[in-house]
């Protein structure tokens, strides 16, 4: 810890219910991408470290009686959630630190998710873990079915570095409040969202040994033992769709259930009735806060042939003025990229797009006036040719593509145009034919004229190579539940 606000976790992993370091002793840098230093350490777990929480999770599982108390759960998240609203600022501080998104726009990074865990243990406490499903006629006679949600068991909870704190809280805390053990893998990049949740779970609440794991490494290897481990039922994932791939067939062997949220390249098609005053500064907005390391960013722009240089004229004015910088200044709205790596994937694709034709609008390198920290400057690609790299990869950088488009049909089959179905937007005034538009669009989640997809009371997921399976809603809790239809007499 020191003046600049920076925050080092103590890099300790929980296993079976013991704040420790790697088995091997091993441990890993953590670099703050706004200075490019290396501030702290956290711990190298091996695939032994793994083995030993997974081991934990299962006893926990089968031993105690998390699994069947719902009350029970309910004070431990209740508790959790009190332990993380005290120590917020500090969580907020160690996120900043380890991922550089601006300190101006944790909240819904930090405060939400804190929120959530409240929400969940509520959420849980109301859920009704027995339904009657009526009376069948059956060859022996009538039956009365009735239906048990019963918690699915150990379940592995890999996540990115891009929300980590976020996704932490969301991939684990309705799979604790249906019941479940848990073994959280934090990224590489962001070892310390993690552990600094493991640690506040470990001092300040009752959770049993065992119940909570969270185990970091280096090398992607623990999140492949715990994909391929029998006694983990399940997999829960944030990442690339590389990485889910990889997922999805390691768990293959064992027949595990997963949740997989993956990789998006969500167009935003802009109707020509569209407010352009409104919806592009927003748009600029969304590709910029957060680096644009964000699955969900519509970072594919459709614009009417018509209002085509109009709308490149909004879009280059929002990006070229966006406060870009230290990500511990006020203000500041747009930070560096996560990594030297990840910047330099950036700077690829943009120069692929204009290698294919693409014009650069603004932006294009990197800031000038920061030349330490991983920054790339907010960049418009115009005329990009929808079949090209820059449109079909995910960019996760500040980077919006602009492609013109005739006919609505002709935007609608653009915007599908993806191995990927995640998100969308549709920008227009007649909501009805935006909606028209939206039911079209072969994705997961849609947004029209910037009312939000995206909560805890609603199902978020992609279909295609963005996902299987949904968090937030009630899809959401059910996704950590398996039902159980028993048959008897009447
Ligand atoms: P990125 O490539 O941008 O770092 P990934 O989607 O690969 O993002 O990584 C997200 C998470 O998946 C990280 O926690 C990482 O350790 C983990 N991971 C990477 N490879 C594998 C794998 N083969 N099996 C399981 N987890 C993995």
């Amino acid at each position: 810890e020191n003046e600049t606000g920076l925050a080092a976790g103590d890099g300790l992993m929980l296993i079976d219910g013991e704040l420790r370091g790697a088995a091997g002793g091993g441990t890993f840098g953590v670099v703050h991408p706004g200075s490019e230093e290396v501030v702290g350490w956290a711990s190298d777990g091996g695939v032994g470290d793994a083995k030993r929480a997974v081991g934990a999770a299962r006893r926990a599982f089968d031993e105690t009686g998390w699994a069947r108390d719902v009350e029970f759960r309910y004070h431990c998240l209740i508790q959790l959630a009190e332990a993380l609203e005290r120590q917020k600022e500090w969580l907020r501080r160690v996120l900043v630190t380890e991922v550089g998104c601006p300190v101006s726009v944790t909240r819904s990074q930090i405060d939400e998710p804190i929120d959530e865990v409240r929400h969940w243990a509520e959420y849980g406490r109301r859920f009704e873990y027995v339904a009657d499903n009526g009376v069948h006629e059956t060859p022996m006679g009538p039956a009365l079915r009735k239906i048990y949600y019963e918690p699915t068991g150990v379940v592995g909870a890999i996540t990115p570095w891009n929300v980590p704190f976020y996704l932490n809280i969301a991939e684990t805390v309705p799979a604790l409040m249906a019941g479940n053990t848990v073994v959280l893998k934090p990224a590489q990049l962001t070892p310390w969202s993690g552990t600094e949740l493991g640690r506040i779970v470990a001092e300040e609440t009752d959770i049993p040994a065992g119940v909570f794991n969270v185990v970091t490494s280096d090398a992607n290897e623990v999140g492949a033992a715990l994909s391929a481990d029998p006694r983990v039922d399940m997999i829960t994932f944030t990442g690339s769709t590389a990485t889910g791939r990889a997922i999805l067939a390691a768990a293959s062997a064992t027949v595990k259930k997963t949740l997989l949220e993956l990789g998006g390249k969500s167009a935003h098609i802009v109707l020509d009735d569209a407010d352009l005053s409104a919806a592009l500064p927003m748009a600029a907005l969304m590709a910029c806060v957060m680096s644009g390391q964000s699955c969900i960013l519509p970072s594919r722009i459709l614009l009417p042939r018509k209002h085509y240089e109009e709308g490149l004229g909004i879009l280059a004015a929002s990006m070229a003025n966006f406060p870009v910088g230290d990500p511990w200044t006020p203000g500041i709205m747009q930070g560096p990229q996560i990594s030297r790596t990840q910047r330099e994937k950036v700077l690829g694709l943009i120069r692929a797009g204009i290698d294919s034709g693409a014009r650069v609008v603004t932006g294009g390198g990197t800031p000038e006036n920061l030349p330490v920290g991983y920054y790339v400057q907010p960049t418009l690609l115009a005329d990009v040719d929808p079949d090209s790299r820059v449109a079909q990869e995910e960019i996760f950088g500040p980077v919006l593509t602009v492609t013109p488009y005739d006919t609505e049909d002709e935007a609608v089959a653009i915007a599908n145009n993806s191995i990927y179905g995640l998100s969308g937007e549709v920008s227009g005034a007649d909501t009805d034919r935006a909606l028209a538009v939206a039911r079209r669009m072969r994705t997961g989640n849609v947004t029209i004229n910037g009312r939000s997809h995206f909560g805890i009371g609603s199902p978020f997921g992609g279909i295609k190579q963005s996902g299987l399976g949904r968090r937030n809603g009630d899809e959401g809790f059910k996704e950590y539940l398996e039902s159980k239809t028993v048959g008897m007499p009447v």
